[in-house]
């Protein structure tokens, strides 16, 4: 058996006849460029988070440097955030010129810890950056309320989340911003890059608007400087058909999720403390991923490899020991959780259409491996 850690393919074939003809369409239009499907994508996404506004732009990565931009955060600024996670989160920070300060993560959720983010805070701090990892929400009233109380704006990092919640609110529907990745392998993914930004605040949105058009408004009048950050009107297509079936998908994930669990303690991994599930902490985890700790990881890795189970590792070096930002003058050790998540986690495939047969092949597989 083969069992990929994602497989695109088998999400396509059953949506291919409704895909064509809106990207026939589009291409008819020759309305490439903010084509009216880009604002009605907007409006999809909006109602689908829970907000009231959402603005397209050209990748996850773009949404995050969008908001800090919107906010002024540049230079002489910090901004607070988890060194377990993909590197835009950090990167974009840097970008607009401000510092990254770390905080390290929860060892059970792999989010920002939040008992650690006011020791964090200086007078400088503009801005926390959660990231919702993997697909479940950081612990968000906490975060919320370290802001409020030091006069912070939240953006989160709600690439890997779309859709998911907890008290009632959704990923995006939280913070000042939340800043989703349509990136193919996202769970709402397009067919190339494109993001957007959400937000509440009317204020936000449009300047969000202006910004990624160059600052410009009224044509060629630029009172901002902003930048090329659209969202393609045939990426906003394909964004809303999928829309339609991101919630079956969903479940689809949690469903195997759940049966993963099941099958790792009917194993015995669960009770020998060789496999670590992860926690669910939150109303509803979209499982982006599903990542287990285990020991011995690397050799697991080869193993599975071997037996045609992909996996992979997200992500084997935490951003503050990054040779690019050795800049901040951090050394192995300052997160020592993080560190540890990096060397002991491991993500699944857990893609909707992964069968029973292909799950019970996978705990097999590790099942071999610890004996
Ligand atoms: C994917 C991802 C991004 C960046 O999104 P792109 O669309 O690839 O630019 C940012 N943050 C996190 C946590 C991500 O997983």
């Amino acid at each position: 058996m083969n069992v990929p850690l994602l497989d695109l393919k088998a999400q396509y074939a059953p949506i291919r006849d409704e895909i064509e003809p809106v990207i026939r369409d589009v291409i008819e239009s020759q309305y490439f460029i903010n084509g009216p499907q880009v604002a009605a994508c907007e409006r999809d996404v909006a109602a689908y988070c829970g907000v009231a506004h959402a603005v397209g732009v050209s990748s996850g990565t773009d949404a995050l440097l969008i908001a800090l931009m919107n906010e002024g955060i540049g230079p002489g600024d910090e901004v607070v955030t988890t060194p377990y996670t993909f590197f835009a989160t950090a990167g974009s920070i840097a970008r607009v010129g401000a510092r990254p300060v770390f905080v390290d993560i929860d060892p059970v959720t792999f989010n920002i810890d939040p008992s650690r983010i006011e020791a964090a805070v200086t007078p400088r701090t503009k801005a926390i950056m959660p990231v919702h990892l993997y697909g479940q929400l950081a612990d968000m009233d906490r975060v919320c309320a370290i802001a409020a109380r030091r006069g912070l704006v939240v953006i989160e990092d709600a690439a890997q989340a779309i859709g998911s919640a907890h008290g009632g609110r959704r990923a995006g529907a939280i913070g000042a911003y939340g800043c989703f990745s349509f990136f193919p392998s996202k769970n709402l993914g397009c067919f190339g890059d494109g993001g957007m930004v959400t937000t509440n605040d009317p204020a936000r949105a449009g300047k969000l608007a202006v910004m990624r058009m160059h600052g410009m408004s009224p044509k060629y009048i630029h009172k901002l400087i902003g930048g090329n950050f659209r969202f393609d009107t045939l990426q906003a297509a394909v964004v809303q058909v999928k829309l339609r079936h991101l919630d079956a998908w969903t479940e689809g994930r949690r469903r195997n999720a759940a049966r993963y669990g099941r099958l790792f303690r009917e194993a015995g991994l669960l009770d020998r403390g060789l496999v670590r599930t992860p926690a669910i902490t939150t109303d509803r985890h979209i499982f982006n991923q599903y990542v287990v700790r285990v020991p011995r990881r690397d050799a697991l890795i080869e193993h599975l490899k071997k037996a045609q189970v992909g996996c992979e590792v997200y992500y084997p070096v935490p951003l503050h020991l990054q040779e690019c930002f050795a800049c901040l003058g951090h050394k192995a050790g300052d997160f020592p959780e993080s560190e540890r998540a990096a060397a002991e986690t491991l993500a699944l495939p857990v893609y909707p259409e992964l069968t029973d047969d292909q799950a019970a092949y996978v705990v097999d597989t590790i099942r071999g491996f610890y004996g």
